[in-house]
């Protein structure tokens, strides 16, 4: 066995009651890394073209990071993977908290379900035993009663990952929840495991995790850790809404440096985002047709970083996290020991439904953790809801009497309480909006912002071109998690790998919108690094430190003793790319379909606010993206020669 890995994966086949043990290769994670890289690699094979996304023969992976549990610090995420029923394509969601090493302590670095059991059941493994058991009573309970129940039944020291009433409910936009409602929210595999009637995965375990050269990851974290707790005095939110309010103005734009943003997140954790975000134009308006004019900051305010700060009395870390940008409410508040809504769910529920309310949204948040239901998803789903209701898409009649003007909180705790149920018009929207507006026929679906399904982060796309570029090209599309303009000045890859384009300090805001080869190269950078990440068990935040702070490269040699370049990592990356386009390929999905909804992305411009008069040329940009790859600029879709130079055969249609 090599080290940071388990060299194995576990299968357990649920309709039959067994369960396996598989080894991986050493030579498999020199390819592929672990994690979603693994996964990528095991489902492309494993899933049959065609697959019902909710069936038997769709494969639910848990997955771990290489290198978590080896002593590096920000890596103990951990992702759930399968054929996502919400894109038709490849799907994974990624969660922090301590589930991910405890996959590891059960002596795999996966473990992976396929068929459908016959009756609800979690799965369960300790100190070397594993079983399937009864979860009947566990059935319609939410995410942290789950939890709470099954921590109280097998010990207080097994870690829970669970769905909640979405996934039982098989709602395309559930996920799955780990450590008190910290969501894998994205591609809906919440329905997976709902339809699956696997309730929970439980662990325990206790092995030791190998490591190539211990001394040499704690001296790397050591260093790490230095530069994190570096924590001077930092600006409140007010002052930094009205820098958002400067940074509009000014013709040129600064780089942004990760180090800023980490003190960010050190006093506020994402609500940090709250105003400035607005006030740049970063946060998406009205169902993404307003602008910070129409949320302006004497509105905003009412969502402050210290609205969504004063709360919490516990500063909450995931496993192996040095800088703690989570929260965990007080005991006295209405919520208590549930987690505080993050930027992006602040926003999906507060300005993208002009909803400035934030009782509602620390109320809409412990919903939908606890049924186990997307924020981002549900939110623009009743972002949609409401322009239908405008436009008298909708009638009050079909919203079973609510009346879903924008702002109106009432009305959206009753709508996602429907949703959260499937009751009524609940039902109609709980598959998230792409479903709901060809059920609803007409023009609906020009007022649903998706990308292949997904809703879309919290990110516009018309202030960051990354951002719309990410959105409509990655085979898993809508994600604000994998690349943008920001995130590669944050990431600061040119400091390991001098090819790469360098930003530079300053530069004009028209230039972001140009297509030129260093956008695209930076653009392929940003995805290629995301899958090495992801392959780690890294965390996106610790990444946005750079480089040269977050010392991933290094870690991974004395984790490993591989000895590579960072470059020889990246190309890691690229063939985990390609496995997950090929999946999507293989399954039918034409890389095309995935372009988000056109409002999204400035077609027609805006007449007002911070991205007034912006438009991305997003074919030209989504052409060289693909061209870069090596892969059909016109099409999307990956040759057999571009595949075989990465070691993926072909299938059928592929
Ligand atoms: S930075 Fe935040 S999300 Fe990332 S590992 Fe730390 S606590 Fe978790």
């Amino acid at each position: 066995m090599g080290h940071a890995t388990m060299g194995k994966i576990m299968w357990v086949d649920l309709g039959r009651g067994t369960i396996a043990i598989e080894p991986i290769p050493d030579r498999l994670y020199e390819q592929v890394l672990s994690g979603v890289g693994l996964a990528a690699h095991l489902l492309y094979d494993r899933i049959p073209a065609g697959a019902d996304p909710l069936g038997p023969d769709n494969i639910l992976g848990f997955v771990s990071g290489l290198l978590t549990g080896t002593g590096s610090l920000f890596t103990g995420r951990w992702m759930v993977t399968g054929k996502s029923p919400l894109t038709g394509g490849w799907g994974d969601a990624n969660c922090g908290g301590n589930f991910s090493p405890a996959i590891k302590r059960c002596g795999v670095d996966g473990i992976f379900f396929t068929g459908v059991s016959p009756r609800p059941v979690y799965f369960w493994a300790d100190k070397g035993q594993v079983e399937l058991r009864d979860a009947g009573d566990l059935w319609g309970c939410d995410t942290l009663e789950t939890e709470k129940r099954l921590q109280q039944k097998d010990g207080r020291h097994m870690r829970v990952a669970c769905i909640g009433p979405a996934g039982e409910n098989r709602s395309l936009i559930a996920g799955v929840a780990n450590d008190g409602g910290r969501m894998a929210a994205r591609a809906g595999l919440g329905a997976v495991m709902g339809a699956k009637r696997l309730k929970a995965v439980v662990l325990g375990g206790g092995q030791r995790i190998p490591v190539h050269d211990r001394e040499a990851v704690k001296t790397l974290s050591r260093q790490c850790n230095e530069t994190v707790q570096f924590a001077p005095p930092f600006m409140n939110g007010m002052m930094m809404a009205y820098a958002g309010s400067l940074m509009r103005m000014l013709p040129v734009q600064m780089a942004f440096d990760g180090m800023l943003y980490k003190l960010m997140l050190d006093k506020y954790g994402t609500a940090s985002l709250n105003q400035i975000m607005v006030e740049v134009g970063d946060t998406p308006i009205k169902n993404w047709r307003g602008s910070n004019e129409d949320f302006d900051r004497d509105r905003s305010v009412n969502l402050s970083p210290e609205v969504f700060t004063d709360p919490m009395v516990v500063k909450y870390h995931c496993y192996s996290c040095p800088l703690g940008c989570g929260g965990l409410m007080a005991k006295k508040s209405p919520w208590p020991g549930a987690h505080k809504p993050e930027y992006e769910s602040v926003m999906a529920l507060g300005g993208l439904l002009m909803n400035d309310d934030a009782d509602s949204i620390y109320q809409l948040n412990d919903m939908l953790n606890r049924a186990g239901m997307d924020t981002i998803s549900a939110g623009g789903t009743v972002a949609f809801a409401m322009e239908c209701y405008e436009k008298g898409i909708l009638t009050r009649a079909e919203t079973d009497g609510l009346e879903l003007t924008w702002g109106n909180s009432a009305a959206i705790l009753a709508l996602v309480d429907k949703m959260i149920r499937r009751e009524g018009i609940g039902d109609l929207l709980a598959d998230g909006s792409r479903t709901a507006a060809r059920k609803i026929g007409g023009d609906a679906d020009r007022l649903a912002m998706h990308a292949g399904g997904q809703e879309l982060g919290m990110h516009d796309g018309r202030y960051d071109p990354g951002f719309a570029l990410h959105y409509s090209v990655e085979p898993t599309p809508g994600r604000h998690t994998i690349g943008s303009q920001l995130y590669y000045e944050m990431f600061r890859l040119w400091e390991k790998m001098p090819d790469l384009p360098d930003v530079g300090l300053l530069y004009t805001k028209g230039s972001k919108y140009d297509v030129d080869d260093e956008k695209i190269a930076a653009a392929a950078a940003c995805s290629r690094f995301m899958n090495v990440l992801n392959g780690t068990g890294t965390c996106l935040f610790g990444a946005l430190l750079g480089v040269e702070r977050l010392p991933l490269f290094e870690w991974l040699d004395a984790a490993t003793g591989w000895n590579r370049s960072p470059a020889d990592y990246m190309a890691m990356g690229e063939r985990i790319q390609n496995f997950k386009q090929a999946f999507n390929i293989k399954h039918g999905v034409e890389p095309k379909s995935f372009q988000a909804n056109p409002r999204t992305f400035g077609r027609p411009p805006q007449t007002a606010g911070a991205n007034a008069g912006r438009s991305v040329a997003i074919e030209d940009l989504m052409r060289a993206y693909w061209r870069h790859f090596g892969w059909d600029p016109d099409t999307g879709k990956p040759g057999e020669a571009v595949l075989n130079r990465w070691g993926i055969k072909t299938k059928p249609g592929v």
